[in-house]
């Protein structure tokens, strides 16, 4: 931001609002490093690599989108997001390691000028989940073109126990990547966007006013001609919307969890803490709470075997942490014979699947109640509601609620992402607009670079 001209009226082409794994896979991009299919390698999907050699000397950036991306099928929706993945990482649902047939030139030419402003340091959400004791991806998932992640957790740490790495270190990978590639002179961190409006710049042409203050609370005010809303999904904590909710031991983060861990305030003695949700984030602050062998209650919506149910779609064998929790959730639900009994492999660990919180009281009760309308009243010394989480979009008229795909609801990842266009990430309601990653249902690292690639593709976008 200290090379802008803050009020000057300059219009920046384009300004990213959000500095994770979106935003920096955006800034890469639009900084000039382009990927081109490399001469000599051969992608093992047979229909792709044919139309890969088709125009061998044309970037990604330029070849024809919608023709690569036809007949592709993958985890995510967006073909977009398939194809890019297809790309850097061929064949990895089957857990294989074929090597990417991109490689990436740096043509400074090709560069867009552009901002990416963003609360903290680079690495978004990742920053804040440092609590978190696992990740949920295989780790080259969760990385960025051009800088293999293992070999720079090689470099980090001797040995390489599994494919996966904590949050912690995934931030740090997003920090190093930063300086790494050379983007630092484009990210203004410690800054928050509070107003975006549509505004006429020079000449006629609108453009977009995004305001917002810088650390310490100096206020500033920039032009753009276009702006990504790349924001992430994670800043609101998700509530349940019950009596009580508000008072001092019901607590909405991981992170408080282990605030109250680090003053010593939970050991085997405490009164159980109540883990409310199915996630995992929830299952992590069991995990925690375990580990200090103080007793946990676990109450959750839904039934252990339901198939929607995160722990029934994870791998076992990859995930044995988590399959220990979901373990536990079914051996010692709560009026099953097995779950009190001496002999239980999980003690001090009870599960209320199939219920719902009615309400917090003073005395640090809770009141439950199943799916059959049975109430059960529970003594807790903290309750932790971890279900899930919604963006702030504040900044925006509404909070963005005309840019969804069901109109002036709250925008979602799940239920209701922004409703844009999949080849160009266009935000359809609002010329001059897009919006990448968990805003448009990409909940995940490895799709979410699709995104970027739609953005500053040449044909249709309109960043040009
Ligand atoms: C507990 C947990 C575990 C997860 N595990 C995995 C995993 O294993 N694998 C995986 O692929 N994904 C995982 N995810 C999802 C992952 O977090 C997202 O895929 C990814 O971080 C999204 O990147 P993003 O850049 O779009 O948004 P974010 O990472 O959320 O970053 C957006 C940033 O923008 C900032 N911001 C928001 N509003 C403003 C504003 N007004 N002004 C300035 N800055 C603003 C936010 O504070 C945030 O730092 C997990 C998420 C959670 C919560």
């Amino acid at each position: 931001m200290e090379n802008q001209d803050r009020d000057s009226g300059d219009i920046i082409p384009v300004v990213i609002i959000g500095n994770g794994p979106s935003g920096i896979c955006l800034s890469y991009l639009l900084s000039g490093h382009t990927p081109y299919v490399s001469q000599d390698a051969a992608h093992p999907n047979p229909l792709l690599q044919h139309k890969l050699r088709e125009q061998p000397d044309l970037s990604l950036l330029e070849q024809d989108l919608e023709y690569l991306c036809e007949g592709l099928e993958g985890r995510s929706s967006n073909p977009v997001a398939v194809l890019f993945d297809s790309l850097l990482l061929p064949d990895s649902d089957f857990g294989l390691e074929h090597s990417s047939p991109l490689i990436w030139r740096y043509e400074p030419e090709r560069a867009i000028p552009h901002l990416v402003l963003g609360r903290g340091p680079p690495g978004g959400a990742w920053h804040a989940m440092e609590g978190s004791m696992l990740t949920l991806s295989l780790a080259n998932w969760m990385e960025l073109p051009g800088l293999k992640l293992k070999d720079w957790l090689r470099e980090k740490r001797r040995n390489v126990r599994n494919d996966r790495a904590t949050p912690a270190e995934i931030a740090l990978y997003y920090q190093h990547y930063v300086s790494q590639k050379s983007l630092e002179q484009n990210f203004a961190c410690g800054t928050t966007v509070t107003e975006v409006t549509r505004v006429h710049g020079d000449g006629d042409e609108p453009c977009w006013r995004v305001t917002g203050v810088q650390r310490q609370e100096v206020p500033f005010s920039i032009l753009a001609r276009n702006v990504v809303l790349a924001t992430g999904t994670h800043d609101i904590p998700a509530r349940l919307r019950v009596d009580g909710e508000s008072l001092p031991f019901v607590c909405h983060s991981f992170w408080e969890l282990e605030a109250a861990i680090s003053r010593g305030e939970l050991d085997e003695l405490s009164e159980p803490v109540l883990v409310v949700g199915a996630g995992l984030t929830a299952a992590d602050a069991v995990l925690a709470t375990r580990h200090l062998s103080a007793p946990v209650y676990h109450a959750f919506r839904r039934s252990v075997t339901d198939p929607g149910l995160i722990f029934n779609q994870l791998p076992k064998l990859l995930y044995p942490e988590y399959h220990k929790v979901h373990q536990m959730m079914t051996q010692q639900q709560y009026g099953s014979p097995t779950s009190s009994s001496s002999s239980s492999s999980y003690p001090n660990y009870l599960s209320f699947p199939k219920h719902r919180v009615v309400k917090f009281l003073p005395n640090k009760k809770c009141i439950l109640e199943s799916d059959l309308g049975q109430k059960t009243a529970i003594q807790v010394s903290k309750a932790l509601v971890l279900i899930g989480s919604h963006p702030n979009l504040s900044f925006l008229p509404d909070h963005g609620r005309s840019l969804g795909v069901y109109r002036n609801e709250p925008i979602s990842c799940r239920r209701n992402p922004i409703d844009v266009d999949p080849f160009t990430n266009r935000v359809t309601e609002a010329p001059g607009m897009y919006a990448m990653g968990p805003l448009v249902g990409e909940n995940f690292v490895r799709f979410l670079k699709g995104g970027a690639l739609a953005i500053v593709r040449k044909k249709k976008s309109g960043l040009h």
